[in-house]
């Protein structure tokens, strides 16, 4: 029988350190934004398509699908806010996300990874439907590098433990990241509180301007 010592349980910032690959694939996409803008499409579709990178998917499916309690952990904590059922997931409007994305410089919260803009996706979707595949469906058909970059809003405190919608509950988050906690506290996952580190907020724009053509 194995049994978690206290160093197992010691704080994470996420369930897995980021590969280069993320890195690697937010690289290009920013370049292929800039050849978009200066309208070097060609460029710009190439360097998209080698975003596709099988380990993103690999390091995707470790969080989301896996099994291994040195990944997963989640464990019960006593007094945790109960679950509560029947309640639906709301997310805040368009412009209140906008702003808590801004504020957290595009970049998920735990892992740290830069996040894209939905908006600007499907805009580069729009441009390069066969290298971007945003509609594919199931969704591991899309590139990966927009399934693993997507940015999302992530609750603090989970909707459905009582958690609201006030941007103090709110971080950009990444889908493995956003998908691995699912219903989970941070307590619950051993989790530090993102909050706690001031986020990174630089050049990097989530590629939002795409959209300001
Ligand atoms: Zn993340």
């Amino acid at each position: 029988m194995s049994t978690l010592t206290d160093d197992f349980w010691a704080p994470r910032a996420s369930f897995l350190a980021p590969i280069p690959e993320l890195a690697i694939a937010a690289d290009q996409l920013d370049q292929a934004a800039d050849a978009v803008l200066r309208g070097d499409l060609e460029t710009a579709r190439a360097l998209i398509k080698s975003c596709d990178m099988p380990s993103l998917s690999t390091y995707r499916a470790l969080i989301v699908e896996g099994e291994k309690p040195e990944i997963q952990r989640y464990r019960p904590v006593p007094n945790a806010p109960e679950r509560q059922r029947g309640t639906k997931a709301r997310m805040p409007g368009k412009r209140a996300a906008l702003e808590i994305f801004r504020r957290d410089g595009w970049r998920c919260r735990f892992c740290g990874i830069c996040v894209l803009s939905l908006d600007a996706i499907k805009a580069l979707d729009s441009l390069f439907p066969e290298e971007v595949r945003w509609r594919a469906r199931p969704y591991r058909n899309r590139n990966v590098a927009f399934n693993v970059l997507a940015s999302s809003l992530d609750h603090i405190l989970p909707h459905s433990r009582g958690g609201d919608n006030d941007p103090s509950n709110l971080v950009a988050a990444c889908g493995s990241c956003q998908f691995g906690r699912m219903q989970y506290t941070l307590e619950e996952v051993g989790f530090l509180d993102p909050r706690l580190r001031p986020p990174v907020v630089d050049r990097w724009d989530g590629l939002e301007r795409l959209l300001r053509k």
